[in-house]
Formats: structure tokens, sequence, C-alpha cells
């Protein structure tokens, strides 16, 4: 049997897709890009937003490491036994905006600033009837020619 993805939210990121996009929001009035989409500007606080999607590759900005189980609301599948530290990193995609979002790397040596990083949809946990719930993170981009 085919195993069931879905995102975790509707509406985040374009799924299903090979290319997944960040969904984000423009305002009709005040042109500021933002995310993720809102029902009101939270620049103008205007109503006129747009659904836009946001440019797939971007920037490091900057980034940390969650070093430790984060407290609820979380609703990752792991426990403190399971749990794995993970980068979350401060990403600007095109020139429009900064997101924040979990990174596929950890080892903050394999980390620069201004490295080039891509969104892609990651495992996030298996619900009990067997669907994957996925999310989305921001890969590092590899230069051709290097490993
Ligand atoms: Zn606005």
């Amino acid at each position: 049997m085919p195993v069931t993805q879905v995102a975790f939210a509707p509406d985040v990121f374009t799924w299903p897709s090979d290319e997944p996009r960040l969904i984000g929001g423009r305002c009709g009035s005040c042109a500021a890009v933002t995310f993720p989409l809102a029902p009101a500007c939270p620049r103008c606080g205007a109503p006129e937003v747009e659904r836009h999607l946001l440019p797939r590759r971007g920037t490091l900005w900057t980034w940390t490491t969650q070093e430790f189980l984060p407290k609820e609301p979380y609703a990752g599948g792991e426990t403190p036994e399971t749990f794995r530290p993970y980068g979350v990193g401060l990403v600007q995609l095109g020139d429009e905006v900064r997101v924040e979002g979990r990174l596929t790397e950890s080892d903050p040596r394999a980390l620069d600033f201004g490295m080039e990083v891509e969104v892609v949809a990651v495992p996030f946990r298996v619900d009990e009837d067997g669907t994957e719930v996925v999310t989305y993170a921001f890969r590092p981009v590899r230069a051709e020619g290097t490993p």
C-alpha cells in the first residue's frame, strides 16, 4: 500500500511537489511580501493579501541548533529518546522575505553565512494510520562538482 504523505498544515508550502515552494502573501496595498500567508497584511493591516509563491532558493542569513526536544505545543513525533539535534535557519528568499525553518544539515561546520539553500519537504512524524506528515526544511545547495 502506498504511503500517504500530507503536509503538516495547509497553505504553508506547495504539496505534493518535487520542488515545493513556500506560500507567502503579497499585500495589494503596500506590496509587502510576508510568510506565512495571513488574512491581513502584518505591515499595514490591509486585508488585500494575495497568495504569493516565494522563490524556492535563498541564502542562509543566520542559524542556530535546536539541541533539545521543543516544549509543547510541538507536533513532531520524537520523544526525548529519539530526538536528534537539528539546525534552524533564517533564510532570505530572493529579496522578498526572510523565513525561519528547519535545516536538513545539523552540523554547524557544514553551514556558512550566505550559503545557498532550497526548500525541500522532510518527514515530520507518522500518524497512527500510517500517514506520513511532512514539513518544509531548507537544504544546502551543493555547488556543481563538489560531493
Ligand atoms: Zn500592506
